[in-house]
């Protein structure tokens, strides 16, 4: 299975980023984050970067053709005999359709799509107990009946806040941006029979085993 190529799907919350590190490290394949790769454009100010910080300063959406240039870039990357296993892209039909046009030039093609599949009040009670370091950005879940004194994190001991895209009324306009825009590819990859969903309620481990057994 070294030469698949996947692209992960799920909700906010679904614990895909942490499935994608241990996925990475069992394939030995190119990990492409999409939120990675912008932020790495726009630090290190390379020519795509400072074309995306032209529309972010705007406020403007950065156009799909240039994520697809950074893709197109990143792919190359890739050795021949590995996969790669996309992450945080597509996030609608019209870049699904994109990135097929993309991966036919490159005369590459989509072996698996996962959808890492939770129900919406799981979601919600996740994404709501979910706080960020203030020192090293880890994310991790405060247990409400561990109480109220004030939490620390557990890898360096720093101050924890809740982010404010993890706010009741942001978790609930994230999940219905989802539902409306990212729904749609997981009917598109099925037309496609490339989707595989996983249960992904259970423990890291448990949700692993899932996706291992997607790939026999
Ligand atoms: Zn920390």
């Amino acid at each position: 299975m070294d030469t698949s190529n996947i692209i992960l799907v799920g909700p906010p919350g679904a614990g895909k980023g942490t499935q994608a590190i241990m996925l990475r490290e069992k394939l030995d394949a190119l990990y492409i984050s999409t939120g990675d790769l912008f932020r790495s454009h726009l630090s290190n100010e390379t020519d795509l970067g400072k074309e995306a910080q032209k529309y972010m300063s705007a406020g403007e959406l950065v156009p799909d053709a240039l994520t697809i240039n950074m893709l197109s870039q990143e792919l190359e990357k890739k050795a021949d005999d590995h996969g790669f296993i996309l992450d945080g892209f597509p996030r609608n039909v019209v870049q699904a359709d994109a990135l097929s046009e993309l991966l036919d030039r490159k005369d590459l093609s989509i072996d698996l799509v996962l959808f890492f599949n939770v129900p919406n009040d799981e979601l919600v009670r996740r994404l709501s107990t979910r706080y960020t370091c203030k020192v090293c950005q880890a994310p991790q879940n405060i247990n409400e009946s561990e109480g109220n004194a004030t939490p620390k994190c557990n890898l360096c001991e720093g101050e924890l806040y809740q982010r404010s895209d993890d706010a009741p009324e942001s978790i609930k306009r994230r999940l219905d941006v989802y539902d409306e825009e990212t729904k749609p590819i997981l009917n598109y990859y099925e037309e496609q029979n490339l989707l595989t969903e996983i249960n992904s309620v259970g423990s890291v481990e448990e949700v692993f085993t899932r996706v291992e057994g997607a790939l026999q």
